[in-house]
């Protein structure tokens, strides 16, 4: 059966939330993750509290609660690895609004070794498993992939310079493989170095891919696939298992109302919380599920691209984590307890 947790992380104020005096309207403790309304009279001031699989702060490095890329690899990272060693499908997906640290849980910051987030240790410790010689029997096949979905549209991040950046690719159902991108490049990797430079070049992709049409990154879903092979004899006869780790940073989730957008502004911001909702029904439906009910109940997978193509990572046997990424000021209240609001109906 499926199973989920959900885990929230604060990032430190910016520089703007510090110029602008913001209080922190954050509590975390433990699981427990309380958030207040400074703008609420003082005798309304009850803070309203959450509870997760887990509460990150990083306030700043000096703080004792303040937690570190490597802990959260270590929570969260190591079990989808793991997971997908015992052959489930697991995903981890990153959800808040634009600034509030996805990207630099998932990705990290790439030239410095100790803030690298979690793709890149994701990817590290992959080929520390296979290269520790611990299933000495056992042999690897390894591929990555990376696509951003924009506007409901599909784009190839590691495409072949002769394929211009704006190629939409069709995803189709296939009735025994299940859900695909066709035409998608697969890269075989045989170590850290080749996912690096992978990496380097999709993000480089992406950001050249929005200045040329105009579009911000931060609005298109961004999908770092490893999918690996592990091939060993069982009782004389061959066996492989495939597993898939799907590392995705979402689109920002502030509204497109609150941004004032107008005309196809206005249409990406319907697709992007249509997506994000429909994600979340996702989730909420699987979370429900017993697992006889798994196939019975309808699970609106088709409703968005985002969905649709993650089908195999999310329900089934597969493993989710999401990650809600939140900022501690006052100014951000409203982003905030809606994103907290959302990574509670995943549970
Ligand atoms: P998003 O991907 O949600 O738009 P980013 O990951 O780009 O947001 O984060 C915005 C800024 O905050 C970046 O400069 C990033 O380095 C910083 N930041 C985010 N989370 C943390 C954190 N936990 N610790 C330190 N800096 C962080």
């Amino acid at each position: 059966m499926a199973s989920v947790k959900v885990a929230v992380r604060v990032r430190p104020f910016n520089e703007r939330e510090l110029s602008m005096d913001c209080k922190c309207i954050i509590h975390m403790q433990d699981n427990k993750t309380s958030i207040v309304n400074q703008h609420q009279t003082l005798s309304h001031m009850t803070p309203k509290e959450f509870v997760y699989d887990a509460s990150y702060w990083s306030f700043d490095h000096t703080d004792s609660h303040y937690v570190s890329q490597l802990d959260v690899y270590q929570d969260l990272g190591k079990m989808t690895l793991d997971s997908a060693f015992d052959g489930y499908n697991a995903c981890v997906c990153a959800y808040g609004q634009t600034g509030s640290g996805k990207s630099f849980s998932m990705m990290g910051l790439a030239d410095s070794d100790q803030l690298q987030g979690l793709i890149p240790r994701i990817s590290k410790n992959l080929f520390c498993t296979i290269n520790s010689g611990q299933c000495q029997q056992t042999t690897y096949r390894c591929e990555v992939s990376y696509l951003e979905i924009y506007n409901e549209k599909v784009r190839d991040l590691l495409r072949s310079k002769d394929k211009g950046l704006s190629e939409n690719l069709k995803v189709r159902e296939h009735p025994k493989t299940g859900v695909y991108v066709q035409d998608l490049s697969q890269h075989t990797v045989v170590n850290y170095d080749d996912v690096d430079e992978l990496l380097t070049r999709g993000n480089h992709n992406r950001t050249v891919a929005s200045t040329q049409m105009n579009e911000a990154s931060s609005r298109s879903h961004a999908i770092f696939t490893v999918k690996f092979c592990q091939a060993k004899m069982v009782d004389n006869f061959p066996s492989e298992t495939i597993s898939k780790i799907n590392l995705v940073d979402l689109a920002g989730s502030e509204r497109a109302d609150s941004t004032g957008a107008t005309g196809i502004r206005l249409k990406e911001g319907g697709n992007i919380n249509k997506s994000l909702l429909t994600f979340i029904n996702v989730i909420s439906t699987l979370a429900d599920m017993s697992g006889e009910q798994t196939k019975k109940q309808y699970v609106p997978y088709r409703d968005s691209v985002l969905t649709w193509l993650l089908k195999d990572s999310l329900g089934g046997n597969s493993k989710t984590v999401i990650l809600a990424a939140i900022s501690p000021a006052d100014v951000n209240y409203a982003e905030t307890m809606s994103t907290l609001r959302y990574a509670n109906r995943a549970k």
